[in-house]
């Protein structure tokens, strides 16, 4: 089997990949600089635009062309053109978030090859609502995830066809509006992690936070099964285009991403594919919900690093996590 050569597996039947270990940052962070591997980094793969910045791209071209209400259409509050809207993300969202689920999970596609957690998605268990894992995942992430997803596309889109936002139009800028296009992926992993980091406050992480970490054992579906007050802070970040010049395909582009990649963050698996075809999982998020208090960002970014909560998957790491908990935890039981 590929994963052996490609990670190990514990005697508990945890798999993890090899060097260089989860969350090494980018060589865009070396010092001193290294250009070549830079530039490696920024167009080859996989990398920062291979593949998932271009696969989303990709699908907003698309998005933008055969599916988006003209904007004129949007300066007022209509029935017609927000449910198109919102038919559209759900649409998008059984494909993208289906399609991850039924290849790895329904069909087992690539079997166990480059799965994390050693265990399938459990089945009946009275814990989660409707009784699996799965049900109560497709719930949160459409009845809420959706729903918060459009409204805030909704809200934007609006405020530029009434002319509140600062728009940039692509053929009088087109080097600013094409360069734009790099700023999404990066700013995400920025806000995600100060927000990530307010839901694990305890008051806000026992009212939403927690519904998310009842998925110890991830599939795709759990990555946008959030409390709604989660989806509110999650899908935030589009808020900066009030700030940011910008065009509607550009937070049509932050909102796509932020609604898709966490099918990816949250497959469970390294790799999808067999053999040379592969593409890559995620191995930095999938340790924030196996030791909870790690990894609150993204490798992209070592916000982790700077901020000392950073887990690599090496036992030293995990020593230096249990040594931080434990410390957290007993402060607390001194102050109670
Ligand atoms: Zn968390
Ligand atoms: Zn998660």
């Amino acid at each position: 089997m590929a994963d052996v050569v490609t990670g190990t597996r514990d005697s508990r039947g945890h798999w993890q990949p090899a060097e260089p270990h989860a969350g090494t940052p980018p060589p865009i962070w070396a010092w001193p600089p290294q250009p070549i591997k830079t530039l490696r980094f920024l167009f080859g793969y996989p990398g920062y635009l291979w593949p998932w910045n271009a696969i989303t791209a990709a699908i907003v071209v698309v998005t933008w062309f055969y599916t988006q209400p003209e904007l004129s259409r949007m300066a007022e509050f209509k029935f017609d053109w927000i449910a198109q809207i919102y038919v559209r993300n759900l649409a998008l969202m059984l494909l993208f978030f289906g399609g991850f689920h039924v290849w790895l999970y329904t069909f087992r596609g690539q079997g166990t090859e480059h799965k994390y957690h050693p265990k399938w998605l459990g089945g009946k268990n009275s814990r989660f609502l409707g009784g699996t894992q799965l049900r109560e995942n497709v719930f949160w992430s459409i009845a809420s995830g959706c729903t918060v997803w459009t409204a805030y596309e909704v809200l934007m889109m609006w405020a530029y066809a009434n002319g509140m936002l600062s728009y940039v139009d692509w053929e009088t800028s087109p080097v600013y509006a094409t360069l734009l296009l790099l700023f999404p992926m990066a700013w995400h992993i920025i806000h995600f992690y100060f927000g990530h980091r307010l839901l694990h406050w305890k008051p806000l992480y026992r009212a939403a936070h927690h519904l998310h970490h009842k998925n110890v054992n991830v599939g795709p579906w759990s990555g946008l099964s959030m409390h709604p007050i989660e989806h509110v802070i999650y899908f935030s970040l589009v808020l900066v285009y009030w700030i940011v010049p910008s065009h509607p395909i550009h937070v049509l582009f932050t909102l796509q991403f932020a609604a898709l990649i966490p099918a990816v963050g949250h497959a469970g698996f390294n790799e999808f594919g067999k053999g040379k075809a592969t593409l890559p999982g995620e191995f930095f998020h999938y340790l924030h919900h196996r030791y909870f208090e790690c990894n609150y960002g993204a490798a992209l970014v070592p916000l982790d690093r700077w901020f000392g909560t950073f887990h690599d998957g090496t036992p030293e790491a995990h020593a230096h996590m249990k040594k931080r908990w434990e410390a957290g935890f007993q402060s607390e039981n001194e102050t109670s």
